[in-house]
């Protein structure tokens, strides 16, 4: 990929994610510039990663090409607005990672610079496992485009969608979800638990099983997701009994209510 000149600003949990996904596979530490109100996470992303750093947003925006926006929701407007003051902002491209902020609103924070591209990571992205979705507005070029999917690539799976209320839909899907297997398996465990398995095996059991289910999800994309569970489901055994009362106790209808709640929050953040 193109290695252009790009700076984080915000140095928190997100950036320093993608900024170690990106150092670990060959983006020149010389090309990534950070920024962050305090001293300490700066420190530590030039100590390990390398990177330049510094307290001033508008001096690294000015040694830069692109700039991604990694502070807080509530605090974009006013970052945005001292950035804008800088007068340095003409032609560079922007990615936004934060959630529900339209890039329509992006662009106007940024006093009309319109090469806004909105992305939607999650937490596992820090162990390079992350899920991101990207929307990118009609007057993005396709070298911007490329160049920003190839860079969220660094740190996992990326899937662009053609419209903008869909990444609503990804913050439902994979954003807020590794939460939800999060409270899959506490439910899981604390029921081995009760069953007689002390905690660290139970919890053994349930991350092994998710992780051995994942991993044959991943290695077999020519089958259907409901074929996997087919193929370990014997008639009248075990697992069917389980699957038979998560269907009797409604469980697509209990998940599907809960991502439309997602999607609900989602849009009241907008
Ligand atoms: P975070 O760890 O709190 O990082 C935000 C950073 O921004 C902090 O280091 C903060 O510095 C810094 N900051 C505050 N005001 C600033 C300013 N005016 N200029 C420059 N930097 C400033 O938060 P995060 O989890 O990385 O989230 C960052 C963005 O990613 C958010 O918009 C969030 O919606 C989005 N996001 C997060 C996740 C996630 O799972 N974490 C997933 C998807 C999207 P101090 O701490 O020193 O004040």
């Amino acid at each position: 990929m193109q290695h252009r000149k790009i700076a984080f600003i915000g140095a928190g949990n997100m950036s320093k994610s993608i900024i170690s996904g990106l150092v670990k596979n060959g983006y020149p530490a010389s090309s990534i510039f950070a920024s962050n109100p305090s001293r300490p996470k700066l420190d530590e992303l030039h100590n390990t990663l390398g990177i330049q750093i510094s307290q001033s947003n508008a001096e690294v925006v000015a040694q830069c090409d692109v700039i991604v926006l990694a502070v807080k929701p509530q605090l974009m407007e006013q970052m945005c607005s001292d950035l804008a003051a800088s007068n340095t902002l003409d032609g560079k491209l922007f990615i936004s990672i934060a959630a529900g902020l339209p890039v329509k609103r992006l662009q106007e924070m940024l006093q009309g610079q319109d090469k806004v591209i909105r992305t939607m990571p999650n937490t596992p992205s820090a162990l390079g496992k992350g899920m991101t979705g990207l929307f990118a507005p009609e007057n993005i070029s396709t070298a911007d485009k490329e160049y920003a999917g190839q860079l969220l690539k660094h740190v996992g799976e990326i899937a662009w969608v053609n419209e903008e209320s869909l990444i609503d839909s990804v913050i439902a899907a994979a954003g807020s979800s590794p939460a939800y297997f999060f409270a899959f398996l506490e439910a899981m465990q604390q029921e081995a638990e009760r069953q007689g398995i002390d905690h660290d095996t139970a919890r053994l059991l349930v991350q092994q099983a998710m992780l051995g289910a994942a991993e044959m999800v991943c290695h077999n994309p020519q089958l259907e997701i409901s074929e996997l569970r087919a193929q370990v489901t014997s008639k009248g055994g075990t697992t069917a009994k389980a699957l038979e009362s998560f269907a009797a106790h409604n469980l697509s209808d209990i998940v599907a209510k809960s991502m439309q709640a997602a999607v609900a929050r989602a849009q009241e953040m907008a």
